[in-house]
This record gives C-alpha cells, structure tokens and sequence, in this order.
C-alpha cells in the first residue's frame, strides 16, 4: 500500500510499507521501502534510538515526578527490568522528555478564570553534586488560576528581578488576557509597575485593564487558598530531586515537568479532574498519559 511518509533518505513520499522489524527495547515496528531510492526504514519516533522501551521510560517520569528519588527508581528497575538502568540515565530521560513534552504544551491555550495569582518561592540549589562546592539561592515564580487551578505560567530564575517576574506575566498575558481581571500577588515592590505595565491601560475603560490585588503577608494577609497549597506540594515533591544538585538549566527543565505533572497528569483533590481537564484542555489522553503527551508533542513537531 502506498503511504504519505517521506523517506527520511531522499525526502521524496514515494514509499510504501515493507515487513516490520523486531527490537526487544521497542517491539515489532513498520517498516517502509522508499521507491525512489530503494532503500529501506522505520519512521523516527521519540524514544528513536533509546536502548530502553517507552513503557520503562514513562514509567520512571511518573515515579520521579510522583516523588521517587532516582535512585530509589533504580532499584525499582533492578526488581522488575532485566536490562540495569542507571540513576543517571534516569535523571537524563525525565530531563529530555520534559523538555520534549513542553515544547507542546506551552502552546495550548487554558480556558481561564478571572483571578491569577502570581508568587514566589526560593530555591536553594546546590551548585554541584559536592557540597563544599556551595549553594545558590534561586527562585521558582510560578502562577495559578483559581477557578482551575491551572498553572499558568512558571519561571525557575536565579533572581527575583522584574525582568523575570515579566516573563511569567508576559505569558500568563498570552494564556489569559480575555479573561484574567485580578492579578494577586505578595507585596514585593517589583510587581508594582510589572503588573499595570503587562496588562496595560484601556482608554476606553477609562482605568488598568486588570486590577492588581497586593497582598501584605506581613500585617496577616495571604493568598489563603491555591497558591499556598501549590507551593507546600511542590516543596514536598521537589526537595528529593537531584536535579537541584545541578546546573541552572536542568532545574529548569525538572520543574517544566512538575509543572506537566501537575496541569496533565495528576488529578487534583479539589476538583476530583487534572487542571488541564478543568481549563477546558480536552487532549484525550490514553491510559499512559506520559506516553500519549510524548506521542503528542511528537506529531505535533512533524505536521
Ligand atoms: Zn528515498
């Protein structure tokens, strides 16, 4: 039968499906023959050369992010996988694969409330797996909607500077900006003129098109609900991650998944859905929803 597939040789689309091909990693896979050139292959998926199948791979994201120190993964894997995976490879796969899965859904758009709430918690971060070697102190800037709990928009930042409170209000503009009235924050200074700046005055509506609900922790004030609860989980979850052990952009990229883990993958509590699923995000996931996002991120690339 003819197929659409281009020949990864050639890059023509004269191919046609040719037998499959057995690996004990991925299984029985298609194989395609390409007429113009006559040569053989298997279409490029992400798990493309991994020694490892995508069941192990996806497996070791949920126990990470789950919160399963690698180790601990390692010696789950020795139980129940005869090809030995070291700590390592596990820490690299829940680094590449977050990374593979962000570049899809940072582009999908929440169906958001009317109140974000913007805060910030500091990190410490030890600069290399020897701790003589010190620890800086960062900062994770991260957002949620009320009505979802959806995190909207996050940045791992090695200071607390307006510039990169901008960029999370920047994209939580992008996400949001039909809806969103009220954004709350802490009282720090820089969110001040962040804020109204980001979200800009209407002529027409004669006043700031959001209004910025400042909060002061100090005379007893606080967020007293999602924000709060996002911020005591995340301590919880991240503070076995090695990742934090590490350079800037790993920690980056670790909490880019957490913040999968959360939006798409775990059910909240307080809503008995993902919030992906309660922003109106409807992506059909399969019963490996790790595996499915992959999957997604993946066609999404190639179309
Ligand atoms: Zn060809």
């Amino acid at each position: 039968m003819k197929s659409k597939l281009q020949c990864p040789h050639c890059k023509k689309q004269n191919t046609v499906k040719r037998g499959y091909f057995h690996t004990q990693a991925h299984g029985k896979q298609q194989r395609y023959y390409c007429k113009s050139c006559d040569k053989k292959f298997i279409p490029r998926d992400a798990f493309y050369r991994m020694r490892n199948s995508p069941q192990k791979i996806t497996l070791c994201l949920d126990l990470f992010f789950r919160g399963i120190s690698t180790r601990k993964v390692q010696e789950h894997l020795q139980a129940f996988y005869p090809h030995k995976s070291s700590h390592k490879s596990i820490y690299l796969w829940v680094i590449k694969y977050s990374q593979v899965i962000a570049k899809f859904t940072n582009n999908l758009k929440p169906e958001l409330g009317q109140e974000v709430q913007v805060d910030e918690v500091e990190y410490h971060r030890r600069k290399h797996p020897k701790k003589h070697l010190g620890v800086a102190k960062n900062w994770f800037i991260d957002s949620i909607d009320t009505k979802t709990r959806f995190l909207v928009a996050a940045q791992y930042a090695e200071s607390r500077t307006k510039e990169e409170i901008k960029k999370v209000l920047v994209d939580i503009k992008k996400k949001g900006e039909d809806n969103i009235k009220i954004i709350t924050t802490d009282g720090f200074m820089a969110y001040t003129n962040v804020v109204k700046k980001t979200f800009g005055y209407s002529n027409k509506l004669g006043r700031y098109k959001v209004f910025h609900n400042q909060v002061n922790a100090r005379q007893g004030e606080g967020f007293n609900y999602p924000i709060e609860r996002l911020h005591n989980g995340q301590r919880a979850r991240t503070k076995t991650m090695r990742g934090f052990h590490g350079s800037v952009e790993s920690a980056r990229s670790i909490l880019k998944g957490w913040e999968i883990y959360y939006n798409y993958i775990t059910r909240h509590q307080g809503i008995d859905k993902t919030p992906s699923e309660e922003a109106k995000i409807h992506l059909n996931l399969g019963h490996n929803k790790w595996l499915s996002l992959i999957e997604l991120a993946e066609n999404t690339k190639s179309s």
